[in-house]
């Protein structure tokens, strides 16, 4: 047997200098033979830890077999089993932090873990390219609406259809996906992925309603009264500002408008589409998560020729995925660590000119456990920059919200909704995603999802069998 390699089998990619001129996907994806490379390495270990620390607990050593023995048909029945958008996921899970940080392979020195993620990917574009057929089951256990078409809702809906329920999904905006269509660009995740998913998801029998606000366009007293239970998966999409002086300068951007001019409204195909977003030279992005690289990177793409981002803690604190951050630093951003900007700053016409920063330095752990970021006095400096992308977090949107003012929120203004079950504090009423536990990962917005169709069946059950005693 050839020797297992000590490191996991290269993905190909798109050379950094031509890819920060276009937004064409990153990584290229494995070949049939990479990936039974890949998946000959996996030491099918018995109590798997791997999908232990899987939130939908897929069956990892079990379709990473069926990959080896070039079985991808049987390696895309395992994975449909446990998720319903495996594509989206081989893509953007944060691994490191979930299946293969525990990987039993890369627990040993020499060894990088196995690339689960990428053999997630391979089996899943296999997978798209098959045809659809619609799936013949008949839908006549109830209704059930969901609120908001993103990964945990796409997720509920399709384990409800398939339980044998009328399921209709309505979506504030004109497409389907939430952040996987109008918040994480083409490079990373392309929106065709996206749509097919979403079709195999319609295949179930999901009925998508978009330009549907509800709160709005219609109220929850209506789906309380046309369906027999509800899920909301409405997603933490409001954007959080610094509130620092010069915040209103033309040039001062969200990140969830600047992504969604790009994203979803194709703003760097202006004026093919008809969304224009401004073209910048000296480009600032404000925080570290996926949400900072992104924009940084989509404006790279847009033709900057400086992007840097101010992070106000270190290197070792960045919550961002690892890949993104090194595909990051390959496109040419740069880092501004242990800093954080104080004032927008402009030349007298209300246009952006610099952002006037200062430098932090680490104290004690808070709540979090990560160390507290503290001022440097007498420390300021000056990023000179014509946009500015704040990407420091959103907070629950509340058009639904304050029209529903019966559902308990917890304190942050968030659903409290219990997290074993999705229960809120309205009989029926089901909650779970971002909404709940805050900006968070597509997969626990999918693991709510899938605990959510679970509880959702038993409570429909339930109550019909109360009614027919
Ligand atoms: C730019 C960006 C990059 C990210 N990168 C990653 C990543 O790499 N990996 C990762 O795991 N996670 C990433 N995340 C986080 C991840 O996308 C979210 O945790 C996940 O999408 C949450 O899913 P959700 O279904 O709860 O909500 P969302 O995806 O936010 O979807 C909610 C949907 O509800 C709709 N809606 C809201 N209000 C109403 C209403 N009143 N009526 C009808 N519809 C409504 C919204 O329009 C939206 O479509 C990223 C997030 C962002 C913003
Ligand atoms: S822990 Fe790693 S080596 Fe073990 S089964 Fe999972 S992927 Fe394979």
């Amino acid at each position: 047997m050839a020797k297992r390699s000590y490191t996991k089998t290269p993905m190909k990619e798109q050379a950094p200098e031509i890819r920060n001129q276009n937004f064409s996907e990153v990584a290229l994806g494995y070949s049939l033979e990479e990936g039974q490379l890949e998946a000959s390495r996996c030491l099918q270990c018995k109590n798997a830890p791997c999908i232990q620390n899987c939130p939908v607990m897929i069956d990892i050593p079990g379709f990473i077999k069926q990959i080896e023995e070039g079985d991808m048909a049987a390696a895309s029945e395992i994975l449909s089993k446990y998720t319903n958008l495996p594509a989206i996921c081989g893509r953007v899970c944060p691994q490191e932090k979930q299946c293969e940080m525990v990987c039993r392979l890369g627990q040993s020195k020499k060894f990088e873990p196995v690339a689960i993620g990428k053999l997630e990917r391979l089996v899943a574009d296999w997978a798209l390219q098959q045809p659809i057929e619609p799936l013949a089951i008949s839908h006549d256990k109830g209704k059930v609406a969901v609120i908001g078409s993103g990964p945990s809702g796409l997720t509920a809906a399709g384990d409800l259809a398939k339980l044998g329920y009328e399921v209709t999904i309505f979506e504030a905006l004109h497409m389907p996906g939430g952040v996987l269509t109008y918040g994480i660009p083409e490079f990373r995740l392309p929106k065709a992925i996206v749509s097919k998913e979403i079709e195999r998801i319609q295949a179930t029998g999901v009925t998508i309603e978009t330009n549907v606000v509800v709160g709005k366009t219609i109220t929850m007293e209506e789906i309380m009264a046309d369906f027999d239970a509800c899920y909301l998966s409405v997603g933490a999409g409001a954007p959080n500002f610094m509130g620092i002086p010069g915040t209103s300068l033309n040039g001062v951007y969200s990140s969830s408008e600047y992504l969604t001019r790009i994203n979803l409204m194709k703003g760097y195909e202006f004026p093919t589409y008809d969304t224009p977003v401004q073209k910048s030279k000296n480009v600032v992005v404000i925080g570290g998560g996926n949400v900072a690289m992104d924009a940084a990177r989509s404006a790279k793409r847009l033709g900057a020729e400086n992007v840097s981002i101010i992070y106000r803690r270190s290197r070792e604190e960045l919550p961002a995925r690892e890949e993104e951050y090194h595909h990051s630093v390959e496109e040419g951003i740069n880092y501004h660590w242990l800093s954080n900007p104080i004032e927008y700053l402009n030349d007298g016409t209300g246009k952006l000119t610099a952002v006037k920063c200062v430098k932090m330095e680490l104290g004690e752990p808070d709540e979090s456990g990560r160390r507290r970021p503290q001022v440097i006095p007498g420390s300021e400096f000056i990023v000179e920059a014509d946009t500015a992308i704040e990407a420091i977090g959103q907070g629950a949107n509340r058009v639904l919200l304050d029209t529903f003012p019966e559902l308990q929120l917890n304190r942050w203004g968030y659903i409290d909704a219990d997290p074993a079950t999705g229960a809120t504090s309205i009989p029926g009423v089901f909650a779970g995603g971002d909404i709940v536990t805050g900006a968070a990962t597509v997969i626990l917005a999918m693991g709510a999802g899938k605990v959510a169709a679970t509880q959702i069946d038993q409570y429909i059950q339930t109550k019909k069998a109360e009614v027919t005693v």
